[in-house]
């Protein structure tokens, strides 16, 4: 499924601002409304959007004046307005921005399947309206899928990709693609309510709405002691004003009523939507007028309590969540970061990784207290319990919701280290943001890889990502490009040589990806002789958008594991594919909850380092031949070399004798 052209229906406070994405990524676009004047609107916003982004780069002298103004006309080129749907029978992609009501969204959705191609994907920008019933409006059900932005559009990053009860996997994949085309950040989630980000922050800013009113406290003390707590960007109650009281409100009375009495509606909130006062949006009237307060209270808050509330209920929210399997927990926290601005740089975490820095027994013990103060609704769910009574304590043991490094004492590598559990060795991944391979990336990874080799005792290695969002996102290019032919080559070489041994040696290699595994990530993670993979783990080989080609066995290694032809489509369109495609293909060995990811691929390691050495060095080294002759002969050759070996007589006589066998690779 591929994009060349896209629609946007409906040009209001959204749908202008898609309009722009869609165009600002080289993409031609018909954004649609039901009047010239409201079409009119929504072009006003992309020209006023992209002339601010572009003012900004001339601003940092990264274009001329001349070439924003010549980019400018170019973007907005790529936007045609329209009132009919005259210009949608050619469109790929279509992203509903319509009115929040259930009869228009089934009318529009009728429209478009009249009017689309029959492979277009038609996706709805809703809130909170269920993605089956506009799916029934249409004949093709499979290819009907949410696509949820952020207000606003032209600057959150997040996209929650929505699956409805029908929706197939391919949508799901091409709607991630096309985010990711776009410049967003997609999650993929379930139909619920809230979806994801604002299931959670409703679920969490509700305690501070009922602290508020049952303890007639300060809304702006709040807002000042929540924000100094560092659990959110911004106060409750300024964030209400920024985005619209009535937006907010209509969330929060359907969260109420889908979920009851552990979400809350803000009677104040509600006096003020019926007042008019709605916020930035109605001249800067709301919770706030000139900077002041307009809802009774002046008590003040304990903020440091009212802050730790906030987290702990977006915890149980989050473990809700993960548990009903509505998104992994990646993706939890990715949609934190990327839709509620929260950001580790600044000290701001996303629930489940705050959870397991503070610890989970820590936060266990926290909400049973706050269970018993409070009631139910701080129940502690049964993933937390469960995690607790593993030991996964998080962080500081190694393994939460996410698993985290514990190097080895001693002298490491900066970018790869080495963890040593038992026969087990565990080369962690630690160069952020992303993973990227640089030539000392690889450098470190070979420092590793000799150091296990030359262990005796280690008889398995897993490559594990200390970034919780990312496996491996690819070579780092612009490394690469400092490198002189010469020195480039001969590095080519070395890595190529270390990814073969991953492969060949008596050590048995397994690649643990959790999240991205791109270009030389996924070509590391084929190297191995398995890969288990997070449930929103994705893989692919996108060299080719770059002009290039994968370097470090992209073309050989995917066509064994997946076959030629779609290894070959894959390097050639270079788009992802998702943990369980890569299952199913071949790719990926087991897909596992993203929380048991570590766990799982540990297991798999002990089962293998705990098999007989000689036996197994031998399948590994005679089941890749380039052909079954040649294949066989080597089989036969170490099928006679192996049968004559200590192993082989202890095996077999183990098994005679109803005993566990002791290897010992002689
Ligand atoms: P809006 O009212 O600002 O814009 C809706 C536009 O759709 C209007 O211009 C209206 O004229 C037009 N329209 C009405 N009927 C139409 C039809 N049959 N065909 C084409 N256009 C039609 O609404 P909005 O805030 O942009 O919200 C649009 C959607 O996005 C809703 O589903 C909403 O829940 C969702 N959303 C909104 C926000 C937000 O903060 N505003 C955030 C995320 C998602």
């Amino acid at each position: 499924m591929h994009v060349f052209k896209a629609a946007v229906i409906g040009a209001g406070t959204m749908g202008g601002e898609i309009a722009q994405l869609i165009a600002n990524a080289g993409l031609p676009v018909v954004l649609k409304d039901v009047e010239q004047r409201f079409v009119d609107q929504g072009l006003d916003r992309a020209r006023e959007v992209t002339k601010g982004q572009l003012d900004g780069l001339v601003a940092k002298e990264k274009l001329t004046q001349d070439e924003a103004d010549a980019r400018l006309e170019e973007v907005l080129g790529r936007i045609e307005g329209a009132t009919d749907y005259s210009g949608i029978g050619d469109v790929d992609f279509v992203i509903e921005a319509a009115p929040e009501r259930i009869e228009i969204k089934q009318q529009v959705f009728g429209e478009l399947d009249e009017r689309t191609p029959g492979h277009a994907i038609l996706a709805s920008n809703t809130s909170s309206l269920s993605i089956t019933e506009m799916a029934e409006a249409t004949l093709r059900p499979d290819r009907v899928v949410g696509f949820h932005f952020f207000y606003p559009a032209s600057v959150m990053p997040l996209v929650e990709v929505i699956a409805g009860e029908l929706t197939s996997r391919e949508t799901i994949t091409a709607a991630i693609n096309f985010a990711r085309a776009i410049r967003k950040q997609p999650i993929a989630c379930g139909e619920v309510p809230g979806f994801v980000v604002n299931r959670i922050l409703n679920s969490a800013v509700g305690e501070v709405w009922r602290a508020q009113e049952e303890g007639g406290l300060s809304i702006k003390a709040i807002d000042e002691g929540v924000t100094a707590q560092n659990v959110a960007p911004m106060g409750p109650f300024v964030l209400a004003d920024m985005l619209g009281l009535d937006t907010i409100l209509h969330v929060a009375q359907h969260l109420r009523e889908s979920y009851g009495e552990r979400f809350y509606e803000h009677e104040g909130m509600r006096r003020l939507v019926e007042q008019g006062k709605l916020g930035a949006k109605s001249g800067g009237d709301g919770f706030y007028k000139d900077g002041e307060p307009q809802v009774e209270g002046d008590g003040e808050p304990d903020s440091e309590r009212l802050a730790e509330l906030f987290s702990l209920k977006a915890l149980v929210e989050c473990c809700l969540i993960l548990e009903e399997g509505v998104a992994s927990a990646k993706d939890i926290d990715l949609g934190m970061m990327a839709g509620a601005g929260l950001d580790p740089r600044r000290g701001l975490f996303p629930p489940l990784m705050r959870a397991d820095f503070t610890g989970l027994d820590v936060v266990l013990e926290r909400l049973e207290g706050a269970e018993a103060e409070h009631g139910e609704r701080f129940a502690p769910p049964r993933i937390l319990r469960r995690l607790v009574a593993q030991g996964r304590f998080g962080q500081r043991v190694g393994q939460g919701f996410f698993a985290y490094p514990q190097p080895d004492e001693g002298e490491q590598p900066e970018t790869v280290q080495l963890e040593t559990r038992g026969d087990v060795a565990i080369a962690w991944l630690m160069h952020p943001p992303m993973n990227s391979l640089s030539p000392s990336v690889i450098g470190d990874l070979m420092t590793v890889w000799e150091r296990v080799k030359a262990a005796d005792e280690l008889r398995a290695m897993l490559i594990c990502s200390s970034i919780p969002f990312v496996f491996c996102a690819g070579a780092d290019i612009k490394a690469f490009t400092q490198l002189d032919e010469d020195s480039g080559s001969e590095f080519v070489v070395n890595a190529q040589k270390m990814l073969s041994e991953f492969g060949d040696g008596d050590v048995v290699t397994i690649a643990a990806v959790n999240g991205l595994a791109f270009g030389g990530g996924c070509e590391v993670a084929m190297a191995c002789d398995m890969r288990i993979a997070a449930e929103s783990a994705a893989f692919g080989q996108p060299e080719i958008n770059l002009g290039i080609i994968p370097g470090f066995g992209g073309t050989q290694r995917l066509p064994r594991l997946v076959g030629p032809e779609k290894a070959l489509e894959m390097n050639l369109v270079g788009d992802e594919i998702t943990a369980s495609e890569a299952f199913e293909r071949g790719l990926a060995n087991q897909v596992v909850p993203d929380h048991e990811l570590f766990d799982s691929a540990l297991g798999w390691a002990r089962k293998l380092a705990g098999q007989a050495p000689l036996a197994l060095a031998a399948i590994k080294r005679v089941s890749n031949a380039p052909h079954l002759d040649k294949g066989l002969a080597d089989e036969m050759a170490a099928f006679a070399e192996v049968f004559q070996t200590e192993d082989a007589r202890e095996g077999i006589g183990a098994f005679l004798g109803k005993r566990k066998p002791r290897w010992t690779g002689k």
